[in-house]
């Protein structure tokens, strides 16, 4: 399937589009999507993320392997700096422990997205608990899943949340301090920070809080399987083409 193709069905789904009137087969079953995806190293993923960044054409090869390694890396140390802090807590725990508050909701309030959690400035953790009741669902036919059993799950998601919360009090994080130069003329220059840098800081600090032994990325097609389980197989084929497609 064409690239364009395979990223409008992912816009879609995120958006609540289903605008296609016979939703495609899934190829793959979550299971087969797991094997495949929680079997890679982070850096396996690097191409996935940054085709999301608007600023992706702006960087070289070499600096997104460098940005990508600083920005797990500091995700990392921030994880394993607060477990240090909060022995024998868990996600949830330390989340309070900041003064950050955790709400479950079935859903965001307008519906048509999927999301499975958010971080609303100043303290507000929200868990979208649909996606994992859906998740549950399938993880059970498949033998089960354990990388998508609630328990499993939701301090992933959580955690990747609190990232977010501390990048917000830390701005000399590697990802909140990074600014990309997109020109300069005389004094005058344009720097920006990228987006993506952020959300692999995240994943990285989620694994590492979490004690995860996969990628959380992973879990991107993973979750999606149950709102758009063609999209998921896409996004699975996205990160690692099937080998005779190459
Ligand atoms: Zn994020």
């Amino acid at each position: 399937m064409p690239k364009e193709s395979r990223a409008k069905i992912l816009a879609d789904a995120f958006l609540g589009r289903r605008s296609q009137p016979e939703p495609e087969k899934p190829w793959y079953t979550p299971g087969q999507i797991a094997q495949t995806l929680c079997a890679l190293p982070d850096e396996a993923f690097d191409g996935y993320v940054y085709a999301r960044e608007p600023l992706e054409g702006r960087i070289d090869p070499p600096l997104r392997r460098q940005l990508a390694q600083k920005a797990r890396e500091s995700g990392r140390q921030a994880a394993l700096a607060l477990k240090q802090a909060n022995p024998g807590k868990t996600v949830e725990q330390i989340c309070q422990a900041m003064g950050l508050a955790v709400r479950r909701k079935k859903m965001p309030q307008d519906g048509g997205r999927v999301l499975y959690a958010q971080f609303v400035q100043p303290g507000d953790i929200t868990l979208f608990t649909h996606c994992l009741d859906t998740a549950a669902q399938y993880a059970q036919q498949e033998g089960p899943l354990a990388c998508l059993l609630p328990q499993r799950l939701e301090p992933v998601l959580l955690a990747h949340e609190l990232y977010h919360a501390v990048e917000e009090r830390d701005k000399t994080l590697f990802a909140s301090a990074y600014r990309l130069r997109l020109w300069s003329v005389g004094p005058l220059h344009n720097d920006s920070p990228l987006v993506c840098l952020s959300e692999m800081a995240g994943m990285a600090f989620a694994k590492e809080l979490a004690g995860l032994d996969f990628c959380p990325y992973a879990l991107d097609a993973l979750l999606l399987y149950g709102y758009d389980p063609a999209g998921a197989c896409a996004v699975c084929d996205e990160i690692a083409p099937p080998q005779n497609e190459t």
